[in-house]
Formats: structure tokens, C-alpha cells, sequence
């Protein structure tokens, strides 16, 4: 048998088993690599797993994800309809670039960006169209939007930008949106969107409210630290949330997922707190890393930046021996994901050597 798939997610570190960091010399082990959340779960979240779980294994779960759907409607201001859920806002653009682009077509995206979107689109038979971001770390809409042609079905706008952790403005946005014909759906991705606390940043919601071309990519994985459970979601226009439905595998949200995300919508103000804890975390660490002669971009997302270059593996190396996982986009630039205070202490300690 001979399969045709070139290369599929295994080639991104991420998604490959969770690695843990090599132990440091004082046995720290920071996994600062995956833009995960560093806290447990909530108490309160704990308890309504712990409830949903009996009847949550040899039952399959609601399609529907009643419960789900409307407490994120009532969170959002959306219609129901205009929700679709998939196992991670990852399934979700999968679906996406699969309802609305096949061989032939183009999906655009800005690169670096999103490691996922080159090898969604691939798998998709449809191609992949790059534009470059600038030289300060952000999208190049005026650019984007000169590349569009008649084959252009998807254009993904990353914001904050993974791995950049750039925004894009809401004026930016606008002037890209009168430049979109409307047969192109525009992504926003913003997984990111709860550690974002520019004013000038443009909002999705907002966007999907005034453009019907517009959808909205969000998931629990990072602000809401549900990684693991697999619950992301699309707010769209009802015929493309309907398409993204008809699209999905059965059963993707698995019961604990949904009432995970019921559980976190619930406690929306605790996970504030630590949404502000790791945005002033955030901070401090770009202050630092830049004192200790990191080039460390500004960031609205829960990790830094440093285009280091071709320093950044060597730069990784160093990380690592100290116990430290972070991402490293070879000859390029270091990702390290914001982790609980003695991580990022121990990042901040060791940047000074590894600079
Ligand atoms: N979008 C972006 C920009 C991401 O960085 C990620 C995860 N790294 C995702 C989507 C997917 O996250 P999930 O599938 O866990 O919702």
C-alpha cells in the first residue's frame, strides 16, 4: 500500500508528545514551548469534569453541545447558529480550509504564522499562499491584499500572531476589508485574544458583526488552560458555520470537553485573575530579556519573541541545559511561552548567558 501524504503534523514539535524539558541542574523541568496555560485546572472546573465524567465514557456525547453553544452565545452576543465546535480551534480550521478550498484554490496566510495553516491547506489538495510578514514582526495586510485573485477562498489573519505575538490594528483591518471581495472569508484566528490588552487591536467579534465574510477562530486552550480536553470553535455566518458542521467527524467534542468549557465559562473571573497574572508575567519577562540583550519583541499573546537569528538555536541550547523547553524555529527566532513565576525567573536568570 502506498499512502501520498508528504508531511503531516509530526513535523511540528508541539504536536509531537509532549516532551518535557530535560532536567536543569536544580531539577527544573520547564516545558515553556506550547503556549500552555501553567496552572491546574480551576476547583471549580475539577468538580464538573469529576461530575460529567462517569457517564462521559461509555455514552457518546451530545453532537449538538447544547449547553456549550449557549452559554458561548449568551458570552458572546451571537446566535447559535453562528457557533461551530471542533476538537481544538486546530479541527476547526481544518474544516474550514476543507469546506471552502480544494485543488485549485488558494488560502493565504502571513508567514511566519501559525506552523499548522501550510500543512492544513496541503492536506486540503489546495495551495498555499505566503505573504511575508514586515520587518517588525506584524502583518503586511496592503501586501495580503494585493495578492488576492480569483482563486483566493480563505485568507487566515493570525492576531496575536503565533510566534510573533504582534497585532493588527482595528484600522488596518478596516482598510483590508474594503479590499476583500466578499466571495473570500476572512479567518480571524485568536487564540490569543485574552492575554491581547491593546486598545488599538482589532476586535474579531466586531468584524463578524459588520462583514459577512468575516469568521472568528477562538479556542480553550490558552486563557482557559483546557489544552488538553480539545475544545475550540468558529463563530461564523450560519451557512458557514453549517458547512463547518457538515464537515465535522461525529463526536469530536467529547462530553468532558463540553462540560469543561461550560465549567470555565462559569468562572470566567477567576480565570481573569490569572489572565492578569500572566499578562503582567509577560511584561516583566520582556523587560528582563531585553536587559539581558534578548531581542524580545512586544508581545499581546502568553509567550515573547526573539528573532535572534542564527543565534536562536545555540540560544535554545542554552535554555535547555537549564532545564528549559522552548520553541526554536531554527536560524530564525525563540518562542518561550509565559509559565508560572519560578519558570520565567529561571528564564530571566539564564538569558543573561544565553544572549
Ligand atoms: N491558532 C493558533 C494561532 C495557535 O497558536 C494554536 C495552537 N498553538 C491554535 C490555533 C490551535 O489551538 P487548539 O487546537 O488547541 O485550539
Amino acid at each position: 500500500m502506498s499512502v501520498s501524504i508528504r508531511s503531516g503534523f509530526e513535523s511540528i514539535p508541539s504536536y509531537r508528545a509532549g516532551k518535557p524539558a530535560q532536567l536543569g541542574p536544580d531539577g527544573l523541568s520547564a516545558k515553556l514551548s506550547s503556549n500552555e496555560n501553567p496552572y491546574d485546572p480551576l476547583p471549580s472546573v475539577l468538580d464538573a469534569l469529576a461530575a460529567a465524567l462517569p457517564a462521559s465514557v461509555n455514552r457518546y456525547p451530545s453532537i449538538a453541545a447544547p449547553e456549550l453553544t449557549a452559554a458561548l452565545a449568551a458570552r458572546l452576543d451571537v446566535a447559535p447558529e453562528n457557533i461551530a465546535f471542533g476538537a481544538g480551534s486546530v479541527e476547526v480550521a481544518s474544516q474550514l480550509i476543507h469546506a471552502l478550498a480544494g485543488a485549485g484554490d488558494e488560502v493565504m496566510y502571513a508567514w511566519r504564522s501559525f506552523e499548522a495553516y501550510p500543512i492544513l491547506v496541503q492536506l486540503a489538495g489546495a495551495t498555499p499562499v505566503q505573504v511575508p510578514l514586515t520587518a517588525d514582526g506584524g502583518h503586511d495586510l496592503p501586501a495580503m491584499a494585493d495578492a488576492i485573485t480569483d482563486r483566493t477562498k480563505l485568507i487566515f489573519v493570525c492576531n496575536p500572531n503565533n510566534p510573533t505575538g504582534t497585532t493588527v490594528t482595528q484600522a488596518a483591518v478596516e482598510a483590508f476589508m474594503q479590499q476583500v471581495p466578499e466571495h473570500v472569508l476572512v479567518v480571524l484566528d485568536e487564540a490569543y485574544v485574552h492575554f491581547n490588552v491593546d486598545a488599538d487591536s482589532a476586535v474579531g467579534l466586531d468584524f463578524f458583526k459588520r462583514y459577512p465574510n468575516v469568521a472568528v477562530l477562538h479556542t480553550f486552550s490558552k486563557a482557559y488552560g483546557l489544552a488538553g480536553l480539545r475544545v475550540g470553535y468558529a463563530v461564523a455566518q450560519p451557512e458557514v458555520a453549517d458547512a463547518l458542521r457538515k464537515a465535522a467527524v461525529p463526536f469530536a467534542l467529547s462530553a468532558l470537553a463540553q462540560a469543561g468549557g461550560v465549567a470555565s465559562l462559569a468562572a470566567e473571573d477567576e480565570l481573569q485573575e490569572r489572565i492578569d497574572v500572566l499578562v503582567a508575567e509577560r511584561e516583566r519577562m520582556t523587560t528582563e530579556l531585553r536587559a539581558a540583550g534578548l531581542p524580545v519583541l512586544d508581545s499581546q499573546a502568553n509567550f515573547v519573541w526573539a528573532p535572534a537569528g542564527t543565534a536562536s538555536d545555540g540560544i535554545a541550547e542554552v535554555f535547555a541545559k537549564r532545564g528549559v523547553s522552548v520553541r526554536c524555529f531554527s536560524g530564525d527566532g525563540i518562542r518561550i511561552s509565559i509559565g508560572a513565576r519560578h519558570e520565567n525567573d529561571a528564564v530571566i536568570e539564564v538569558s543573561a548567558a544565553a544572549a
